[in-house]
């Protein structure tokens, strides 16, 4: 564990990082979502219909994106089509560059860190096992 797991989690998911070893990569493209974490092999996709629950955190990112930029623009002072207008450019253009990404990653990272769960899964234990494969086989687990 690092010594500040919150601040290790915020930068993890600003970083696209994978979720149990905060490490590896989630994507290896603008477009490209690795399907395991190539540092640890934690399965981003458990399956079929998994990341349609991404579609929540990708609606919040959506609302808060043009909620944003409708308050600059009023703040501003135009007028309300034109800010209609420029709040479904700013979507378009960043839906595909930043807000796919970020809302699969928080998906995973929700479902990860079990805030979506019932608090059954130990969370930390499973993080060690993931870490533990990464380091391969053949090697006894560090205890501390
Ligand atoms: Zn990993």
């Amino acid at each position: 564990m690092p010594p500040n797991p919150t601040k290790a989690s915020v930068s993890g998911i600003l970083r696209l990082r994978c979720p149990a070893c905060w490490t590896g990569a989630m994507f290896s493209g603008p477009l490209r979502m690795n399907p395991r974490c190539p540092h640890c092999d934690y399965q981003f996709d458990r399956g079929n219909g998994y990341f349609i629950g991404a579609m929540y955190s990708s609606y919040l990112l959506s609302l808060g994106l043009a909620a944003a930029v409708a308050g600059a623009l009023f703040w501003a002072g135009w007028s309300v089509w034109p800010i209609v207008g420029a709040c479904a450019v700013a979507v378009s253009l960043a839906g595909p560059l930043a807000i796919f990404p970020y809302s699969r990653v928080l998906w995973v990272w929700a479902e990860r860190d079990g805030w979506l769960h019932d608090g059954q899964e130990d969370v930390a234990t499973l993080r060690q096992r993931h870490l533990q494969r990464a380091r391969g086989p053949g090697r006894p687990p560090e205890s501390n």
